[in-house]
């Protein structure tokens, strides 16, 4: 077997891994981040890049300025029990230094969420906007050659390949065949992505997650990191106590990392990992009914490896996931997408119903919160689906799921059994197998609210999060008084069934504020560090806000790589910059 020396091994290339390669790099230490997938990202690649980061320096600037007492106590009162105040405060404290070093050493730059409020507004100290931040959109052909290793976005999820950023780039997309301005604004773009299929075969704008990864990859390769692609880490190495390294399988054979710092596990937690989801996901008995959107790669190996060398997995949390309604899309190969609803639910025009027909919680609410409204609808042992329901006006408008809007065509996706539609309520009903006389009166109740604008049901609208993802201009443009509601009128009517989803997994290695894994005793194992979501979530199965797997994988990383800097006895230890 061959040997490789280095000082930090990191094992996955989302954004928990990649944010410790960076940071070790510039604190002078020499990295290695092995990937099992062809190509690097994972599903940080695939997301939409934002980050709950509060007290960043861009919402500073702004004037957004809160003590951390702010934040924390949000945080306390929504996690209750499961309040870690030690990561928290660390998270928190760290947080706005981390945005500072990226921003100013590397090539990562971000964009601001100050008018994006946290997901509950009735919750003391939540915040109305500057706790969040997105990766800015990166030029691809800075990443040379590597652009070819980089994780497209979910298919799915583009227009062609090309990815659409959220705000007011899909406004212009929604309105593009009602208003000039956005159909220029759309016409330059799809034409600019025609460019570069044909000079590059990919999109070169890169946006969002896939943004994130590409200005993180960038950043490590100029900063000397060794990304090595298909090289799954088997086990782990040890010395005495302490890890040192790993064993990869390579497309060459085996080789065995020697890193004299440590091990950072940021595999991307347990979506895909059955046996894990049957532990840990009640409503997955055999591990099965859950389909998450998360990279498939993300099969638990970093749980698994940290397992071997005494690490804990936290089976306390609130949920085990970051759920969310997931629809099953046909690929042309007879494989399915898996499609997180993200964000239709909040437009004005949709409603989401139970087999038997009727709605059961507020479908503006975040995905996770929906979800745990499902749960809660439906008697135990009952498969975990549900319908969005919709007319013909919102179906061409804002699209359902992976059917798009116009002037894009509803036919495949309805031949393929996607999406499906019924002249009349009647008739969709009979379709999807919905309590026919339920849905109608369902409709008839909802459209009478909608047109008043008060859900008398379920308070749709009534936070600056639902306003947020409701539609104000469309909805004030037809009278309907509330952003998010707006009635069901003219057939055909059309519906996707949802399922158990995520967007990743919350579960995963005790960790102490220094992101070091934590043995049966909760005391460190030396040179061993667990990233991104093979973290026991600090948000312990609550979802405060938008960005509270990505801002904590940014911060966490930060933080590990400037504990193993410190560690080390060498000249560049003394040089490091504290993160004290
Ligand atoms: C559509 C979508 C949108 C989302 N939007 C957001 C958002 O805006 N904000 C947010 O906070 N969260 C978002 N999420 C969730 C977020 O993307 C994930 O929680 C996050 O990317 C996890 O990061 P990670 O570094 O832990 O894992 P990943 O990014 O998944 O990276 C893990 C990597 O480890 C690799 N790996 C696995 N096993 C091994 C092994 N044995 N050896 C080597 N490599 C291995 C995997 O192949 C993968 O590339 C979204 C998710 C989806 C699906």
């Amino acid at each position: 077997m061959s040997v490789v020396q280095c000082d930090l091994l990191v094992i996955g290339s989302g954004a928990g891994g990649l944010s410790a390669a960076v940071t070790a790099a510039h604190l002078g230490l020499k990295v290695i981040v092995a990937e099992k997938d062809a190509q690097f990202g994972g599903t940080t690649a695939w997301s939409g890049g934002w980050m709950w980061l509060p007290r960043n320096p861009l919402a500073v600037e702004a004037g957004i300025v809160e003590p951390i007492d702010e934040p924390l106590s949000y945080l306390r009162h929504e996690l209750g029990d499961r309040f870690d105040e030690a990561r928290a405060r660390a998270f928190l404290e760290a947080a706005p230094r981390m945005v500072e070093f990226f921003r100013s050493n590397t090539a990562l730059r971000f964009i601001d969420g100050n008018a994006i409020p946290d997901f509950h507004g009735r919750t003391p100290h939540a915040s109305l906007g500057g706790r969040s931040l997105c990766a800015a959109p990166f030029d691809g052909r800075r990443l040379g050659a590597r652009i070819a290793d980089l994780k497209p976005p979910l298919p799915e999820t583009t227009l062609w390949g090309m990815g659409i950023a959220s705000g007011a780039e899909l406004r212009h997309f929604f309105n593009a065949l009602r208003k000039p301005a956005s159909l220029w604004y759309v016409t330059q773009r799809v034409l600019a992505h025609a460019k570069d299929l044909l000079l590059h075969r990919r999109g070169m704008r890169l946006l969002n997650g896939n943004a994130l990864i590409a200005s993180l990859a960038a950043s490590a390769l100029e900063a000397g990191v060794d990304i090595r692609t298909r090289c799954p880490a088997r086990r782990l190495l040890r010395d005495g106590e302490r890890v040192s390294g790993a064993v990869l399988a390579t497309p060459e054979g085996a080789v065995e990392v020697q890193a004299s710092c440590g091990v950072v596990l940021a595999c991307g937690g347990f979506p895909h990992d059955d046996l894990r989801k049957r532990t840990l996901l009640p409503h997955a008995p055999t591990g099965k009914e859950h389909w998450s959107a998360a990279s498939r790669g993300n099969t638990g190996d970093g749980l698994r490896l940290g397992e071997t060398a005494g690490g804990q997995v936290a089976t306390d949390a609130l949920q085990a996931a970051a759920l969310a309604p997931v629809s099953l899309v046909p690929r042309a190969d007879g494989s399915f997408a898996h499609f997180p609803h993200l964000i239709e639910r909040g437009k004005p025009g949709l409603i989401a119903v139970t087999r038997r027909g009727q709605r059961f919680t507020n479908e503006a609410d975040s995905y996770h919160d929906f979800m745990q409204g499902l749960l809660a609808a439906l008697p135990a042992g009952e498969p975990v689906q549900a319908w969005l329901v919709c007319d013909h006006a919102f179906m061409r408008h804002y699209g359902l799921g992976a059917a798009k809007p116009a002037p894009m065509p509803l036919s495949p996706m309805i031949a393929n059994g996607y999406l499906k539609r019924g002249r009349t309520l009647a008739d969709l009903a009979k379709v999807c197998g919905i309590d026919g006389d339920a849905l109608q009166k369902t409709v008839q109740r909802y459209n009478a609210q909608a047109l008043s604008g008060k859900d008398e049901d379920f308070s749709k609208g009534e936070t600056p999060y639902n306003r947020m993802q409701g539609d104000a201009p469309f909805a004030s443009e037809r009278g309907w008084p509330n952003p998010c509601m707006g009635p069901l009128q003219r057939g055909p009517f059309y519906a996707v069934k949802v399922v158990a989803g995520s967007l990743g997994t919350f579960a995963g290695l005790k960790t102490n504020a220094h992101a070091q894994v934590l043995d049966a005793q909760d005391q460190p194992i030396a040179g061993l560090y667990a990233g991104g979501n093979d973290m026991n979530s600090m948000m312990a199965g609550h979802y405060p806000s938008g960005g509270i797997t990505l801002g904590p994988a940014m911060v966490f990383g930060w933080l590990a790589a400037h504990h193993m800097a410190e560690q080390m006895p060498t000249p560049a230890a003394a040089d490091a910059v504290s993160p004290d």
